[in-house]
């Protein structure tokens, strides 16, 4: 297949043997070789694996014959093998000169190996040989054989450049080319560009082991191949990520095609081995104008609206492409690259919001919250940047930037003899995986001399129900050091009661959710009830979250929660003014 990239090697070794042979320039030829050459020649002991190493043989070829060469019957075969990688196979006789003192005629073959390297294709490998000069001149080189012997090798190359190995169906290179290839064919056509990944993929895995993993990716491959009619293809692009390109008609039809590659994605024998259906989440993409837009910008199209489907959800899903998510995803990467200068500049906030006795309505402790202050003045709240740091991983060290800030204030109202109250503060999830994340969190701690009791972790319940194990760990760990750990979000969905008994946690959040209901829902009333009742009897004090009415606090203060937090009585509000209503010390009201 001749590409741009196999045109421009081909035109770059014509130069090269141009130099070698006919100008015998090898200042000029060494500009084109990489430090790191090696080089076979057709001597036995012409073998260089320098660039130093070959000028010095070109000079000593020189000293024994300097004079000039012609070309003759030259042939130049390129063949890409990645974008930054290729080889040019060449065949050609060189003859001296007619008048030249000693007459030689060398039909040679050879191939080049090219490398891009800071955007400047070099040779890395330059393998020269010449046939069995026994032999009569006519039939010591057969060039059709040769030739025919390079396309071949050509041929197998692109297979494999373009073939997956574990699943010998096309990948990434392969799809790009087989798509273009049937845009070709049939430009008319509309067509769908879908790429979907399997769901817990990593769990099988990890649970049946690796064998059992590329067993299912095999199989996903061999179902996928059945889908594809005449004009379409299909690919593994990477790990567990699958591509295909089909005709499309209508969405109906794409529906209804849709299901039967999720019935039939994997053979019973296989699910039933590994005991679980096979789920993916896959992006759909129709492209308007195949003529001009690149295979690869559709695949990440698709891409982008498969990464639109929201984390948590059961079963297959398929969504579509629309240009809100192009711009949805503009706006987050412009969020993650001010995401580090933002620290820099300080735009992080320091929020408090009180924690007040339910039945005194005193402040005896606060909840630290971030706001980005922007440039501007704006403020953005954490619901619109923390999930993207998250998936993003960026939390890590903004975490670590908010207890920071926490740390300074704390230490601030210690140096003014000010008595503590403690605050809680939120972590990720993601930092439970990390062996070094509590030594890390108490270096800080200490640094400042901020005393263990008065921190709180607050992790949420999905952590708790997702990650026990791990929770038992650092809960226990936690504990050696003094801190107090936190369930927050209690109730959004995730865990039972009988959960409470497993964990080991200091402080119960009631979340927002369960109280926004008990006005008119009694299941509400008695799910809040109960878990105020069990949390007691394990020695939990329990917080509710989002109290905004005095129904709410009354009826809160009736059923024995201990402490509240919400708007009625404090709103999250800056470090100074937290302190200030702490001062008072007074009964707050709203
Ligand atoms: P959260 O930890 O559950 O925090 C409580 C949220 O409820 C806060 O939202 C708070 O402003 C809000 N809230 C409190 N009382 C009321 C009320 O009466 N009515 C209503 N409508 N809302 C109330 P906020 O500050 O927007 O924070 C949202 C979430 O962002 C937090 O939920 C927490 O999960 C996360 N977050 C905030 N700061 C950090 C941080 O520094 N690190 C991490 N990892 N997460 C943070
Ligand atoms: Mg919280
Ligand atoms: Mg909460």
């Amino acid at each position: 297949m001749a590409t741009k990239i196999t045109n421009q090697l081909e035109v770059l070794t014509e130069r090269l043997a141009e130099l070698y042979f006919i100008k015998r320039d090898y200042t000029g030829l060494s500009g084109f070789l990489s430090e790191r050459i090696s080089w076979i020649g057709t001597g036995v002991n012409e073998i260089c694996s320098s660039k130093k190493e070959a000028v010095m043989f070109f000079e000593e070829e020189s000293r024994i014959y300097d004079g000039y060469f012609l070309i003759e019957n030259a042939w130049f075969h390129g063949i890409e093998i990645s974008s930054d990688l290729g080889i040019v196979m060449v065949t050609l006789t060189a003859k001296t000169l007619p008048d030249a003192s000693c007459v030689m005629k060398m039909p040679l073959r050879f191939s080049v190996v090219w490398h891009k390297d800071n955007n400047l294709w070099k040779v890395i490998h330059v393998h020269n040989s010449i046939a069995d000069t026994d032999l009569k001149e006519h039939n010591y080189f057969n060039i059709e054989a040769a030739q025919s012997a390079y396309s071949q090798m050509n041929e197998r190359l692109n297979n494999a450049v373009n073939t997956d190995p574990l699943t010998g169906i096309s990948n990434m290179t392969g799809f790009i080319h087989d798509t273009e290839k049937i845009f070709k064919k049939y430009p008319d056509d509309s067509y769908a560009i879908i790429k979907f990944g399997i769901k817990n993929f990593r769990y099988i895995n990890r649970v049946h082991g690796y064998g059992m993993g590329d067993k299912v990716l095999q199989n996903i491959a061999k179902n996928l191949k059945k889908t594809c009619r005449e004009g379409e293809t299909c690919a593994r692009i990477e790990k567990d990520i699958f591509a295909m390109t089909y005709r499309f008609l209508t969405k109906d039809e794409m529906s209804y095609r849709e299901k039967k590659v999720r019935t039939k994605l994997i053979d019973r024998r296989i699910s039933k081995k590994i005991n679980m259906d096979i789920c993916f989440v896959a992006g759909i993409y129709l492209p308007q104008d195949i003529r001009h837009e690149h295979v690869i910008d559709m695949l990440d199209k698709a891409l982008i609206a498969q990464q639109s489907v929201p984390k948590n959800i059961t079963g297959s899903r398929s969504v579509y492409y629309d240009d809100a998510m192009m711009n949805n995803m503009i706006q987050k990467n412009e969020l993650l690259e001010s995401a580090i200068p933002a620290m820099q500049n300080d735009e992080y906030k320091l929020y408090i919001q009180p924690q007040f006795d339910i039945q005194t309505h005193r402040i005896i402790s606060g909840e630290a919250l971030c706001r980005w202050q922007k440039e501007d003045g704006t403020l953005i709240p954490p619901n619109d940047f923390i999930p993207v740091f998250e998936e993003y991983g960026m939390i890590i060290s903004f975490d670590f930037h908010m207890l920071e800030l926490l740390c300074q204030q704390m230490r601030k109202w210690m140096d003014e003899g000010l008595e503590l109250k403690p605050v809680s503060i939120n972590q990720s999830r993601l930092h439970i995986e990390n062996e070094a994340y509590l030594e890390d969190f108490c270096s800080t701690v200490d640094r400042y001399g901020i005393p263990h009791e008065d921190i709180a972790f607050e992790l949420t319940e999905s952590a708790f129900v997702e990650q026990q194990d791990e929770m038992l760990k650092l809960a226990s760990n936690l504990h050696k050091r003094g801190f107090q750990l936190a369930i927050d979000d209690f109730g959004t969905g995730y865990a039972s009661l009988n959960f409470l008994s497993v964990v080991s946690a200091d402080i119960l959040k009631i979340d927002k959710c369960l109280l926004d209901g008990i006005e008119n829902n009694k299941r509400s009333r008695s799910i809040i009830e109960k878990t105020i009742e069990l949390a007691h009897e394990i020695d939990m004090t329990v917080i509710c979250e989002g109290i905004e009415t005095e129904e709410q606090l009354e009826y809160l203060s009736r059923i024995g929660c201990d402490i509240g937090q919400g708007f009625l009585i404090g709103r999250p509000m800056e470090s100074r003014q937290f302190e200030k209503l702490w001062m008072q010390d007074k009964v707050l009201s709203n």
